[in-house]
């Protein structure tokens, strides 16, 4: 038997992202990206005639909705193709089928010239801000980049927008000169955020932006992010394996087990009801302040699977302590029901509309 779960989950490392802003002034507008059928699958191996030897299926079907000012949080294990999904969303993995509208527009049909063109409302944040910052670059040469691709600024002017970056992320204008290795890790992923607001973005991925930093930054970099939502209208993609901090800045969540959406539900419904057994077992590893509210704690059978050879019907039944004959060979849909609630099992359906 292992114990479910990320590692932060699991080993109770992280037990408190601290004081992280509590207000909630947001305003969640239109779809602004709508994705359904995603799939991204890496062949491996080449055999005979080069053909592949297996298949990778990281991302398994994929349908979701983000709105403009919206966080929706993606949870899961390492390797459940959170973060290749979205790197295909984006288009810097290219998806072997499914469907992406970014404001209506089909992103998948996009040319060269287009995609590029694009790129200036989709941004995205790296979980690393040690190795994502060029170390031969001064910071304002790194977050004027896209500045200088898109013809946005030029000379004094460009200088200008870049040092009014620099403060809105909390860093000063003198720091423009400066080289990465001068700045501590919260600082640097404040630099990776600058970057990406430089083009004036609608909508980031952040791939595990926070979990490189200490926990006492955490919780600055994290305020940071959802003032800059409240101020710029942005819509995130926060990607995490921390269920702690996905609740501090979502709106809504999606649960990710081996390429697929297996719970999906506005945080509160979500953290108050689970109903995926997956879901579940992640929250009850949760280190909670007061041991008295801790849901029992449900231990998983098994490692995850192979996305290679990914379990028959429920992906998730050599695992689950409630799996029935059916769940070996039918594979539940993520049913919506009541409270913008939607759940994949037989057993535990969303609450009833
Ligand atoms: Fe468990 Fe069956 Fe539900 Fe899958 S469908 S989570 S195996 S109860």
């Amino acid at each position: 038997m292992s114990d479910v779960a990320s590692p932060a989950v699991a080993s109770g490392a992280a037990p408190s992202v601290g004081p992280v802003d509590a207000r909630r002034e947001h305003v969640v507008g239109a779809p602004l990206v709508e994705v359904r059928g995603l799939r991204k699958e890496y062949p491996i191996g080449g055999g005979f005639l080069g053909r592949a030897r297996a298949t990778v299926h990281a991302v398994a079907g994929v349908d979701l909705t983000i709105r403009s000012g919206e966080t929706l949080g993606i949870v899961g294990e390492s390797g459940c193709g959170k973060s290749t999904l979205g790197r295909c969303i984006l288009r810097l993995t290219e998806p072997t089928s499914g469907a992406i509208s970014f404001a209506g527009r089909d992103v998948l049909a996009l040319s060269g010239a287009e995609l590029r063109e694009m790129r200036r409302e989709m941004q995205i944040v790296f979980q690393d801000p040690y190795a994502s910052l060029n170390p031969r670059m001064r910071i304002g040469a790194i977050v004027a980049e896209g500045i200088e691709i898109h013809h946005l600024a030029r000379g004094a002017a460009k200088r200008r927008r870049v040092e009014e970056l620099l403060e809105k992320v909390g860093l000063r204008p003198e720091h423009y000169d400066r080289y990465p290795h001068e700045f501590s890790g919260g600082q640097r992923q404040r630099v990776g955020i600058a970057r990406a607001l430089a083009v004036g973005p609608r909508f980031i991925v952040a791939d595990e932006p926070v979990s490189a930093l200490d926990i006492s930054i955490q919780a600055q970099v994290l305020n940071l992010l959802r003032r800059l939502q409240e101020e710029m209208q942005l819509a995130y993609l926060f990607i995490s394996h921390d269920l702690r901090v996905v609740e501090h800045v979502s709106h809504r969540v999606a649960v990710m087990y081996l390429g697929k959406i297996v719970e999906q539900a506005p945080r509160e419904e979500l953290y108050r009801n689970p109903c995926h057994p997956y879901t579940r077992a992640l929250l009850s590893a949760v280190p909670v302040p007061d041991p008295r509210h801790r849901p029992e704690r449900i231990r998983l059978g098994g490692d995850v699977p192979s996305p290679i050879h990914p379990p028959s019907g429920c992906a998730f039944h050599p695992r689950c302590p409630f799996a029935e004959e059916r769940c070996r060979r039918e594979t539940p849909a993520l049913v919506e029901g009541a409270a913008e609630h939607a759940v994949a099992c037989h057993v535990f359906p969303a609450p009833a509309r």
